[in-house]
């Protein structure tokens, strides 16, 4: 299939993000050509969870049971241990009555979940061009020009809308002028896949050191997803060698070496960080930005792959207002309302991240707040439902409950 040299829509990245726009705005009947840079599969370094709630838009694309049946992990809870050792657990299915789409939460290696979505896209009608890299843009009174490379080849694309779901060092927000990196946390991330990690149940795991932290989850097919975040200051220790720091970072832990022990590293240790950022807008005129090219916080409570397909099937209806509008004032405004709906969606998730980044960067904070929710179960089930994207923030923000977050219960 050649690149096309005009399309309404030019979506630029076929992760997540890129595959769920490309499949609600080809479902509404939209001319949509997506180009990504790699060619699928492709790995991508992530703790590869995805919450409850991801299952209703995993549905809503027809992938949900295509995902089931490439062997998915199912979740039933998250558990985070302090460095204190006390430990924070949360079931998705609680008193609090909060239900998810579904009850458990998925794990699936992005080798096989992206592609899969990309599929999806596919089937919707997108016109998908994988190994096309997308290196300039070019404003045009409406649309834009966009420079891409396949091969040794130049070509342009000419657009009506331009839709950057390209990651975190998104081209085109950074073309379009809207790039923006977080000053904290900086922080760099080291995953692998392992076979034969000890007692991996079907809760994900989060351990919490003064140095860092590393998740652990079950991804399908015997494997475990290792997924260590630790300061960005810490990277010259690497000495170009991120197995060796893995390794001695797991082997300083007593509770985490001995299940390692006569565990194999299938997979590449895949380095990627600082990972902050946020656009100062999600659009621009003739433009919008999705996923991780939009706004991204910490892997801890990411949830960034939701966030992906969530902003995806937000931006689709405005997208669409936006490329049948008469006027370039009325594009404008269709932009304007994903923006505002954005801030309505996510706003309250992000003052959650931001204090629980808070709490990881605080290793006291960490330890008391651990101490604490170790006791009050209802509360960590309601801070794990937070994070799944079933229970609202709101639930959590109160003055109150966040009191009880930090007070422990009187003893009777
Ligand atoms: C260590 C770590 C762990 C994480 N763990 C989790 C987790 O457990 N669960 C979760 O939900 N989220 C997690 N996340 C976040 C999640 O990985 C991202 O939020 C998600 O991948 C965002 O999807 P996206 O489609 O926006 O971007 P991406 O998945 O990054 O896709 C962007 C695509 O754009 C393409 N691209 C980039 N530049 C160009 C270009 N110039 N031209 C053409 N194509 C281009 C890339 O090839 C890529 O395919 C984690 C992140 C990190 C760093």
């Amino acid at each position: 299939m050649s690149l096309p040299s005009t399309t309404q829509v030019l979506i630029v990245g076929g992760g997540p993000a890129g595959s769920s726009t490309a499949h609600f705005l080809s479902s509404a009947g939209i001319d949509v050509t997506l180009v990504d840079r790699a060619t699928f599969p492709r790995s991508k370094p992530c703790a590869e969870y995805l919450s409850p709630e991801a299952s209703r838009l995993l549905e809503a694309m027809g992938a949900l049971h295509l995902v089931e049946e490439a062997g998915a992990a199912q979740l039933t809870g998250m558990v985070v241990r302090a460095p204190n050792g006390f430990e924070i657990e949360g079931a998705f299915v609680a008193e609090h009555g909060f239900r998810g789409f579904r009850d458990r939460g998925l794990a699936l290696r992005r080798e096989v979940l992206d592609e899969l979505l990309l599929n999806r896209a596919r089937a919707a009608g997108t016109a998908v061009h994988e190994a096309v890299r997308v290196e300039s843009i070019t404003r045009l009174d409406r649309g834009y020009d966009v420079r891409v490379r396949t091969n040794e080849t130049l070509h342009t694309i000419r657009t009506s809308l331009l839709i950057g779901a390209d990651g975190l060092r998104s081209v085109v927000a950074r073309e379009l002028g809207l790039a923006r990196r977080r000053a904290w946390p900086r922080r760099l991330a080291l995953v692998a896949h392992w076979s034969g990690v000890r007692d991996i149940g079907a809760r994900g795991e989060m351990h919490v050191q003064h140095d860092g932290y590393v998740g652990l989850a079950d991804v399908g097919h015997g494997l475990t997803n290792v997924a260590l975040v630790v300061p960005a200051s810490q990277a010259r220790d690497m000495n170009g060698n991120p197995e060796a720091f893995v390794q001695r970072w797991i082997a300083q832990y007593p509770h985490l070496a001995s299940r390692f022990e006569g565990a194999t590293r299938i997979t590449p240790v895949r380095a990627t960080g600082p990972f902050g950022s946020r656009a100062r807008r999600a659009y621009a005129p003739d433009a919008a930005l999705v996923g991780d090219a939009a706004d991204f916080f910490d892997p801890f409570t990411g949830e960034g792959i939701y966030s992906a397909l969530r902003g995806g099937e937000l931006l689709a209806p405005f997208a669409a207002q936006a490329v049948r509008a008469s006027s370039a004032r009325e594009s404008l405004h269709a932009l304007r309302a994903y923006e505002r709906e954005r801030a309505r969606a996510f706003t309250g998730k992000w003052r959650v991240e931001q204090l629980i980044g808070l709490a990881v960067s605080f290793p006291r904070l960490m330890n008391h707040a651990a101490r604490v929710l170790s006791r009050r179960t209802e509360l960590a089930d309601l801070l794990i439902g937070v994070t799944g994207d079933f229970v609202p923030a709101r639930e959590v923000l109160r003055p109150g409950v966040l009191w009880r977050m930090l007070v422990p219960p009187v003893r009777t």
